[in-house]
């Protein structure tokens, strides 16, 4: 890679563009799909690529998997750190910046009963009643 950044620096080479097929993809958890360039611009030299990926996480309230696809496009100016700069970790960086952290299956989604642990999107049960009740019981004795 320093090779390939003191080419560009020197003008040797103009761009440098990489795909899946230039890229060590072994590191990566998930499928993805990586297209990018390193440029010159002035002193400096410039890293744009774009990812096309997939997640399989679990529903932040109710634990199901949700899977989905996700993508972005990144720029970054590389200045100073030529010899310690390295592709394929700047692109997993900037994945694991941008994958989403909590995502919900669905917007209302109803998550798990705290006491019982069912999946309330699916099933109901009586501990919320019960807990209400709880209460009054509670409440009931206090005046009695
Ligand atoms: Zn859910
Ligand atoms: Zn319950």
């Amino acid at each position: 890679m320093v090779e390939i950044l003191r080419k560009i620096l020197n003008n040797t080479i103009k761009t440098y563009k990489f795909d899946n097929d230039s890229l060590d993809m072994s590191k990566f958890e998930t499928p993805l799909k990586v297209s990018g360039s390193i440029e010159k611009e002035g002193n400096a030299l410039v890293l744009k690529f774009e990812v096309l990926s997939h997640y399989k996480l679990n529903c932040y309230r109710c634990l199901e998997v949700v899977e989905d696809d996700f993508g972005f496009s990144h720029e970054e100016v590389i200045e100073d750190d030529f010899e310690e700069f390295e592709l394929e970790k700047a692109i997993n960086d900037e994945i694991y910046l941008q994958k989403p952290s909590r995502v919900l299956c669905k917007e209302d989604c109803c998550g798990l009963c705290p006491e019982c642990g069912i999946n309330l999107n699916h099933e109901e049960c009586d501990c919320s009643e019960k807990r209400t009740n709880g209460i009054f019981d509670d409440l009931s004795d206090l005046f009695s």
